[in-house]
């Protein structure tokens, strides 16, 4: 076998004696919204993973699967997989993956919730509630333990009769089996708890008998609790003794993750850098002699690469990063990695849909998740296709219409395309944002869309020689009516972020939604991102990867670096502040602040702005926030001048911010615009 020049770890096939591994990308497990038993939305989620197969990933790893009636989680959450009925609904999605490649490997992920189960019936090693779910569990008795070891074996029988080629089986993240685990979660005195050989006992038993059922020609993956990131998580002693015990089990892969839910520690946004827990699976690979799956914010093949490359891992898994871009292993292997749609970690469409029981899909690439009805078909009448304003809904609709054949002409006022992602990508923790500009810059090229940069176009040369007219000509910020506000001192966030106005010692930010709460991280923020370097990020955070104490964090002191300002974020809306906030990553702009000491001020009235600062009510009293400098984040108004005066004239269509500036989300432009595209 030749090594690929380019990334030669990353396409060397991986032989597990009885099959081999093409390369070493995998898609991580994700609950997509699309499982349960409606056989139509199961083809949808088997053109999903289709598309994935075909796009060049080695192995595949489907959402949480429940083995057990007992102590199942809801149906929304996951489905359960316990009779020989469902088989051929599974079939589906094995089958449409073989036809796409037969030699992608898809394993189906089985998991038992736990005290997580978000209903009255859950169950657990003790009565014992997790924070982040209302409902005590039931304390399992012995004879449910020896029933739910039972139907762990039968399902990755189904999952073998499905034609699965394996199954993983997840033992972290605070599911049943991790809760066996530790002390803290389990009190039992039987068998089942006390001494660490007991805790164990109950991971041990289901890897060994489903061994022994499914035989050996069958991929068998534990994924391990390496690190809790709580502070009486697993000691890293017990770690390797439970990865030694579970490889001795008959394991092939052994798949390494690094948090409990209930964790307060990011671990895959875009806050996180790029692969800052790999070296804890690196770590374990010197213990164990099974291959080591790794994982969590690798998405490019140069950050892959190099994780397999320097010993940290056999493989490496990326879920987020194949919902932005399906035929990344592709592009890869053919040298074509800056034409890959890079996953920028913000959840705002997988993870905080998964949350909010809605169907998961990607910011960046809307067809995730709706391969089956979002196609961009070749154009059989090619159109000559104005668009006005390259934010991300004039670039998502001006590559997806050029890709489908139109004659696309891209008009932008400013020097540069991106929009308000050239703002974000300027906030500490959301440099990935550049990633997506990246991406469109190339597909423009590849599309040979024309760029016309520094252009204002007027109503009039768009009035005629053009087929369609698309304006998308964005937001611009909400201007205040406040006593004062014409003072020099007050700015707006566009000159607070691109740093075109000197920002004061004491800083007052108007207004608290997504931009107050950027602008916040950035005026607060000192010295090195913490998301782009990793000792940075684990100092912020209190983890210690070198010692590894009982969940990589216990005795450990985050530490705080802060810019020597003092903040103050403000709203009128008597709810606490961040509301609005995506649910995954929301909690972590909330800490940072809190961290960093800003004020968060509710139910605030704005009277006026003088020399001495800015004049609010508050709980019934004035007050002056001596600020220095005054930004207002106050929202946005759509910017859709152009769009009154051509809109009677025809074919004109409407997108983002333009169109609904209450929602300048990324999101909705980038899917809207995606769906004009593939319709005109
Ligand atoms: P936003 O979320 O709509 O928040 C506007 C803020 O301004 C609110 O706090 C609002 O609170 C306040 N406000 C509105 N009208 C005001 C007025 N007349 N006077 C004073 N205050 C006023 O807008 P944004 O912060 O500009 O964010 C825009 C969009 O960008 C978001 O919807 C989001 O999609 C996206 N974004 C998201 C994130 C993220 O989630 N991480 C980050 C950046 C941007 P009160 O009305 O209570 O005062
Ligand atoms: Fe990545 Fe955001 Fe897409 Fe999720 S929505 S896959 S985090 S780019």
């Amino acid at each position: 076998m030749v090594q690929h020049t380019l990334y030669p770890h990353l396409f060397q096939p991986l032989d597990l004696g009885f099959t081999t591994l093409k390369n070493r990308i995998l898609m991580g497990s994700m609950h997509t919204g699309l499982e349960g038993s409606d056989p139509e939305q199961r083809k949808r989620l088997a053109a999903f993973y289709a598309e994935r197969a075909k796009g060049g990933v080695g192995m595949i790893i489907t959402g949480g699967t429940y083995p057990s009636q007992i102590g199942a989680g809801h149906e929304i959450e996951g489905e359960v997989f316990t009779s020989e009925e469902q088989v051929p609904l599974h079939q589906l999605v094995t089958s449409a993956v073989k036809d796409a490649d037969a030699d992608c490997k898809m394993i189906l992920q089985i998991m038992h919730p736990g005290n997580l189960a978000f209903n009255e019936n859950s169950v657990a090693p003790s009565p014992i509630k997790s924070p982040i779910n209302p409902f005590t569990p039931k304390a399992l008795t012995e004879n449910e333990i020896e029933a739910i070891i039972g139907d762990f074996v039968q399902c990755a029988l189904l999952a073998k009769q499905a034609g699965y080629a394996g199954v993983e089986v997840i033992g972290s993240a605070g599911y049943l089996i991790s809760t066996f685990l530790l002390e803290k979660t389990n009190k039992r005195d039987d068998q089942w708890g006390g001494s660490y050989e007991n805790r164990m006992r109950f991971a041990i038993e289901i890897m060994s008998r489903i061994r022994q059922a499914v035989g050996d020609d069958f991929i068998l993956i534990y994924r391990i609790a390496t690190m809790e990131l709580m502070e009486d998580g697993s000691s890293w002693d017990e770690v390797v003794t439970l990865g030694k015990a579970i490889e001795a089990a008959g394991v092939n892969l052994m798949s390494t993750h690094f948090t409990w839910h209930q964790a307060s520690i990011p671990t895959i946004s875009t806050r996180v850098p790029r692969a800052a827990f790999t070296q804890v699976t690196g770590r374990l690979r010197k213990e164990l002699s099974i291959p080591l799956i790794t994982s969590n914010r690798i998405n490019s093949p140069e950050v892959a690469e190099s994780v397999l490359a320097k010993g940290d891992a056999d493989i490496t898994s990326m879920g987020r990063t194949m919902l932005a871009d399906p035929e990344f292993a592709n592009k890869a292997y053919d040298g074509k990695a800056d034409e890959i749609n890079t996953c920028i970690a913000c959840n705002q469409a997988c993870m905080d849909h998964v949350f909010a029981a809605k169907q998961l899909t990607c910011l960046v690439n809307p067809r995730a998740g709706y391969e089956t009805e979002l196609n961009y078909e070749p154009v059989s009448h090619v159109k000559r296709i104005a668009v006005v304003g390259a934010g991300p809904a004039g670039l998502a609709f001006s590559v997806t219409a050029a890709l489908r054949g139109h004659k696309v002409t891209l008009f932008e006022g400013s020097h540069e395309i991106g929009g308000h992602f050239n703002l974000a990508k300027r906030i500490p923790g959301k440099e990935e944002f550049n990633e997506t500009i990246r991406y469109y810059q190339r597909q423009i090229e590849l599309h040979n869309v024309e760029l016309r940069l520094n252009e204002y176009v007027t109503a009039d040369a768009l009035s005629s020689g053009w087929d369609e007219v698309v304006i998308a000509t964005g937001i611009k910020p909400r201007e205040l009516t406040l006593p004062g506000i014409e003072s020099s001192h007050v700015i707006s966030y566009v000159d607070a972020i691109n740093g075109t106005q000197p920002i004061g010692k004491t800083v007052a930010i108007i207004g608290a939604g997504g931009i107050g709460f950027d602008v916040a991280e950035l005026v607060s923020h000192k010295g090195v991102s913490s998301s782009i370097d990793i000792d940075a990020f684990a100092k912020e955070w209190g983890i210690d990867f070198e010692n590894h104490p009982r969940g990589g964090i216990a005795g450990v002191e985050p530490q705080i670096t802060k810019a020597d300002r003092e903040v103050y974020l403000m709203q009128r809306k008597d709810t606490k502040l961040g509301k609005g906030l995506g649910q995954t990553t929301g909690w972590t702009h909330k800490l940072t602040l809190k961290k960093r000491d800003v004020n968060m001020l509710k139910g605030v009235s704005y009277q006026k702005i003088d020399e001495q600062g800015l004049h609010i009510e508050m709980d019934g009293s004035a007050q002056i926030i001596p600020a220095d400098t005054i930004i207002v984040c106050a929202g946005q108004v759509s910017e859709n001048a152009l769009y009154e005066q051509l809109k009677d004239s025809g074919n004109v269509h409407l997108i983002g911010g333009a169109d609904v500036a209450a929602e300048i989300d990324a999101k909705r432009a980038i899917d809207q615009a995606s769906r004009l595209a593939a319709a005109l």
